[in-house]
């Protein structure tokens, strides 16, 4: 098995020393998975218990950036010369209630490791991402969401957190006590203060049979309001839209069934691709005939395939899933671009002339829905959205990053144009403007970081492009 998150993450330890009573790596290099955004922190601890975490924010006077799974891309986890704290160790299952279906977790729990424990007890997780890698922490902090059908945002299941101040306070925050620091917190991009802890609902683990159908994707928005919305047995859906055409789509639903299981492992196994599915992917990448082959028979050939299994199975994947065989001239990067409902079609001829006229090299675009965000400062979802996930390849030249800020530049300011958004865990492309844009709340937000951090001690790249110069230009 491969080392956790070795790949992903290269720390380069200079130095290694102690401080109060927490491993500590001095001067490190951190990285991302698309090794875009390397960062040199001042030093790395990863807290054991609450007590620590507190004596390392109250005795520590300069920037501290917080850690989950690192799998943002963008810088969002650190800015140079940080405390690096890394919350990973900080990841106990604190109170599983069976017959409330509620789970208490500390914030570095991964997915994988709270379905480790509800599993055996026949519950599933509400909302998470479409793979189980990341730690409660950083999808709290992110907002994110899956593809589950009535759902939204990860907020919508949570009954509360626990969040550590600048000062080193601990506070309960939920809809109704401290709801300023829920909604500030949960898609607040570790700005406030460090999660230590959360409670989810839970729902029940059950089989799921998997349909897929082919169409245009003009006729996608329809199908998905008729029959996929509306349906009282679908569990995950999201459509894939074909490159280079960008015309046609393969919607996947996962449907309750009383059908026998295809599959009988209740979690997926944490396996890396294969050499052959990898050298499949590299070839899909390189070209329009690999791509093409995907659409008209790899697909239609895998998709024709009964599926029954888990509920916790199609939610347990592992990212080691999508690993390429390297990343050192070609990495590949995902983006996000969330689009009113009523806007669908008015948006996907834009986005297929931004990407034909700068051919860009997209493996997939997976659309999915989601119901608008209850009320977080950040949403991205101020409104029943579909989201676009683009997957694309990009080269690591200076040159290469130049002609990606340019295109997602130009998607941003469509998905704007249609009254939509884009998403904060990846490139830091979008301009203060753009960012205003898509997320008017933001001066609220920043004036509740302004008063719970006054010092601005939670930083990272994404809050020193945003709030240091909203900062500045409302003290001129
Ligand atoms: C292969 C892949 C697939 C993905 N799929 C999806 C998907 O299906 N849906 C989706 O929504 N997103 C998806 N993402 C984006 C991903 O969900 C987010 O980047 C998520 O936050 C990653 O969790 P993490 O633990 O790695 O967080 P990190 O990257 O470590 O942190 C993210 C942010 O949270 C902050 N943070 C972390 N822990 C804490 C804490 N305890 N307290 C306060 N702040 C904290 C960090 O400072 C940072 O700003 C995907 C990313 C990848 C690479």
């Amino acid at each position: 098995m491969r080392p956790h998150f070795s790949s992903f993450v290269f720390y380069r330890v200079i130095f290694l020393g102690l401080f109060v009573g927490t491993p500590l790596q001095s001067a490190v290099l951190v990285n991302d998975i698309t090794t875009l955004n390397p960062i040199v922190v001042s030093s790395v601890v990863t807290p054991t218990s609450v007590e620590e975490l507190s004596r390392l924010v109250t005795t520590h006077k300069g920037p501290i950036s917080i850690g989950g799974g690192r799998y943002s891309q963008g810088g969002q986890t650190a800015t140079e010369g940080a405390l690096f704290i890394d919350m990973r160790r900080l990841n106990h299952i604190v109170r599983l209630d069976v017959p409330r279906k509620e789970v208490t977790v500390q914030a570095g729990a991964t997915w994988r490791q709270i379905q480790e424990v509800i599993d055996p007890k026949g519950l599933s997780l509400k909302i998470m991402q479409t793979y189980s890698n990341f730690t409660v922490g950083g999808s709290l902090s992110v907002n994110v969401h899956g593809r589950y059908v009535g759902e939204g945002p990860l907020i919508g299941c949570v009954k509360s957190i626990k969040i550590m101040l600048a000062d080193g306070t601990l506070h309960t925050a939920t809809p109704h006590q401290n709801a300023e620091l829920f909604y500030g917190a949960i898609g607040g991009y570790g700005g406030l203060g460090v999660i230590v802890e959360a409670t989810f609902d839970l729902t029940t683990n059950e089989a799921i049979e998997r349909t897929t159908k082919t169409m245009p994707v003009s006729a996608y928005q329809s199908f998905f309001m008729k029959e996929i919305k509306a349906s009282k047995v679908a569990v995950f859906h999201n459509a894939d839209l074909y490159p280079p055409a960008y015309k046609n789509v393969r919607a996947v639903t996962w449907s309750l069934t009383r059908k026998p299981l295809t599959t009988k492992d209740k979690l997926a196994p944490k396996d890396k691709l294969s050499g052959i599915e990898q050298l499949f992917l590299s070839w899909v990448t390189k070209g329009h005939f690999g791509k093409a082959v995907r659409e008209s028979f790899y697909d239609p050939y895998t998709y024709a395939k009964k599926v029954v299994q888990w509920r916790n199975y199609e939610a347990s994947y592992d990212v080691a899933g999508l690993e390429p065989p390297s990343r050192d001239t070609l990495t590949y990067v995902l983006q996000e671009y969330f689009i009113p409902v009523d806007r669908f079609d008015a948006f996907v001829p834009k986005l297929r002339r931004i990407f034909q006229k700068h051919r860009v090299n997209v493996l997939n675009v997976s659309i999915r829905h989601a119901l608008p965000d209850p009320g977080s400062l950040l949403a991205w979802a101020r409104r029943e959205v579909f989201s676009f996930v683009v997957y694309y390849a990009q080269g690591v030249t200076p040159r290469d990053r130049k002609e990606v800020a340019l295109w997602t530049s130009e998607l941003i300011d469509a998905a704007l144009s249609e009254g939509g958004s884009y998403y904060l865990p990846y490139q830091i492309i979008a301009t203060p403007a753009q960012f205003a844009r898509a997320y008017p709340n933001h001066p609220a937000f920043f004036a509740l970081k302004a008063r719970v951090d006054p010092t601005y001690k939670f930083r990272n790249k994404l809050w020193d492009h945003y709030y240091t110069p909203f900062v500045e230009k409302n003290h001129d």
